[in-house]
């Protein structure tokens, strides 16, 4: 017969050892997520996703960030805290975490490039708040954005939305990064394409290091853009 089930009651040395495991999971957990260790370039996602309805979704996290209220010892049949879960839980699926769900993406259209405009075209300063997925705190940032045609253009907001699209999501700066742009890539059907993203992570400053001056600068060039001189160019402007 499994020992285990012998046991009616936790030995000590059980519990010991739940301790020890449970501080191992907050040094691992602690230090991964100050590391920020990214796992893959998609966003890791179940396959049952979108199986709920975004209210169905709000439903239930409205009940669950109750519970969070509730342990930390929140009173929420005050006023001020009694609409904190379904707030919470509408800003998530409506608002800051809207990015997951794929029906969102913006819609691109192409134009020709009439013009026959050859050189780089960059969009810079593109503000963006996205949020840490290792800590759920934001991430600001400013995204830079260069590429150059191939014959097709897109017209200049869509490059906003595409950066506000994939910020919409728990993030880790580098996924942001290459999701921003191979999803221009994809596009402008251009390969040309360059990103440099510099933002701030509240994770680092409000909390852990507490470092309030660094920012973190990530880049991605593709095509031309990995030639030094075009490269430098593009960094000379933005
Ligand atoms: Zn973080």
């Amino acid at each position: 017969m499994n020992q285990k089930t012998l046991r009616p009651l936790k030995l000590k040395s059980d519990i010991l050892d739940d301790n020890k495991l449970i501080q191992h999971a907050t040094q691992r957990f602690d230090a991964d997520g100050d590391d920020h260790i990214m796992t893959s370039i998609e966003t890791p996602m179940l396959p049952d996703a979108f199986v709920l309805t975004d209210d169905e979704k709000i439903h239930k996290i409205s009940h669950h960030f109750g519970q969070i209220m509730d342990i930390l010892g929140l009173d929420r049949a005050d006023d001020s805290l009694s609409g904190t879960p379904h707030r919470v839980a509408k800003m998530y699926v409506k608002e800051i975490f809207s990015g997951l769900n794929p029906a969102n993406k913006p819609d691109i259209k192409l134009f020709d490039n009439k013009y026959k405009y050859n050189e780089m075209l960059i969009e810079k300063d593109i503000t963006f708040y996205s949020n840490c997925e290792h800590h759920f705190v934001p991430i600001i940032g400013k995204a830079h954005i260069a590429y150059i045609s191939t014959g097709k253009v897109i017209g200049l907001s869509k490059l906003n939305r595409i950066v506000q699209h994939y910020a919409l999501r728990p993030q880790v700066q580098e996924r942001l990064t290459i999701q921003i742009a191979e999803e221009i890539k994809s596009a402008v059907q251009s390969e040309h394409v360059a990103v440099v993203i510099d933002a701030v992570h509240l994770c680092v400053s409000s909390r852990g290091i507490k470092d309030n001056s660094s920012s973190t600068i990530t880049s991605y060039y593709s095509g031309s853009f990995e030639d030094e001189a075009l490269k430098s160019r593009f960094l000379r402007h933005i």
